[in-house]
């Protein structure tokens, strides 16, 4: 029999496993802190647990955290750390501190299969879901590595699920694993400080509000269905007003009042005054922020980042609008942890690259 890895479930899974045990469901929250208060893998240094009971899960289940391949820290602080996730595939998890916060960037995918076009992970193709273990494991080992502060509080206060993937389409696992941010025996993170972002799965954007509301990041990119359809192509199956309908659904639920709007700046493609004013007309029935990120480039990417003027030129419309519009410095570049630009390593299955080149 294998072992079961217990990083891949969360409370409720726990309490079962311990149920089939003939153990009593406190064991369950005391395990949970101990791997994820305490980053402890091992049985044997969960002192407060009978000896017996060690021994029965020693053989039945392991505690077993993807493994680490490289661990990288940025001039600014920023902090990288490359996964294994099998089959010469690797994930990427990063953390951005500021005067405020800590935030850790947590991949959900080995590569992404919705092809969006200014996207490096998008290009690699896709290869699997990550499990929860995966998932869960990298800010398991993320913070055993920052720890606390002097005064006792954790160095990660935030998580936002927008490294490698589109969470939404590993719906089941990222759930599970958001479940394990949000609990007290495990991260204990509140609602509010963890977000998802998707590029705009109307359907599973429905679930996550009944299932798991935290807060919502939608990558919008586009105001009108004519670019979207192009550069973000899942718009082709979920265009713009179902899924404007989507995220006023979504926020009845929602842990925050609005929605994020990430809005990549390509240059000539998306970042012209009148894409601003149609952006404005777009979003009014929906209570939002903008988050303006300048185009990361990689290597062939074929788009170029928009210059600084323009970005500001848009930025100004949408604030004379009476919106809140924040602008993504870029960090860590010094160690390509920027935004999209996370590589990590993919075996694509979906043959993309392959796909790209017979076309050109
Ligand atoms: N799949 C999810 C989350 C991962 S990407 C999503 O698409 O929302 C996190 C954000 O980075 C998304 O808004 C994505 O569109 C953006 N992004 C992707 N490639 C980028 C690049 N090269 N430069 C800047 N932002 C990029
Ligand atoms: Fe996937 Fe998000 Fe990249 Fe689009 S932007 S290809 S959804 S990871």
């Amino acid at each position: 029999m294998p072992l079961i890895n217990l990083l891949d479930y969360d409370l409720a899974g726990l309490t079962a496993y311990f149920a089939e045990l003939g153990e009593k469901p406190f064991r369950a929250k005391q395990i949970s802190r101990w791997i994820h208060h305490f980053g402890v893998s091992e049985f044997a240094e969960m002192s407060d647990l009978a000896k017996s009971l060690r021994s029965k899960l020693e053989g039945t289940a392991h505690i077993w955290p993807p493994q680490m391949v490289t661990q990288q820290a940025s001039a600014d602080g920023t902090h990288k750390w490359l996964l294994d996730a099998g089959s010469m595939n690797a994930v990427e998890t990063v953390f951005i501190p500021d005067a405020q916060r800590g935030t850790l960037c947590i991949s959900s995918q080995v590569g992404c299969a919705l092809e969006c076009t200014f996207c490096s992970t998008g290009r690699q193709g896709f290869n699997r879901n990550l499990s929860v273990a995966e998932i869960i494991g990298q800010l398991w080992w993320a913070n055993r590595a920052l720890g606390r502060d002097p005064k006792g509080e954790r160095i990660i206060t935030n998580v936002v699920m927008m490294g490698m993937g589109e969470p939404l389409a590993n719906y089941a696992n990222v759930v599970t694993a958001l479940n394990l941010m949000l609990d007290d025996h495990a991260y204990g993170l509140s609602r509010r400080r963890v977000t998802v972002s998707t590029s705009g799965l109307v359907p599973a954007m429905d679930r996550l509000r009944e299932d798991c509301p935290v807060a919502l990041a939608v990558s919008l990119h586009a105001p009108s269905d004519k670019i979207r359809d192009e550069i973000v192509p899942i718009n082709r199956k979920y265009p713009l007003a179902e899924l404007m309908a989507a995220c006023q659904r979504y926020l009845e639920k929602a842990p925050r009042d609005f929605i994020t709007f990430e809005y990549v700046m390509l240059d000539g493609i998306n970042d012209k005054p009148e894409h601003a004013r149609q952006l404005v007309s777009l979003v009014r029935d929906v209570p939002c922020k903008f988050n303006l990120i300048p185009f990361n480039p990689f290597p062939n990417s074929g788009f170029k980042r928009s210059r600084a003027e323009t970005i500001q030129r848009f930025r100004d419309i949408l604030i004379q609008a009476g919106h809140i519009v924040t602008l993504r410095k870029t960090r860590g570049s010094d160690i390509d942890a920027a935004c999209g630009q996370l590589a990590g390593k993919v075996q694509d299955r979906t043959q993309r690259t392959l796909r790209r080149i017979e076309v050109a």
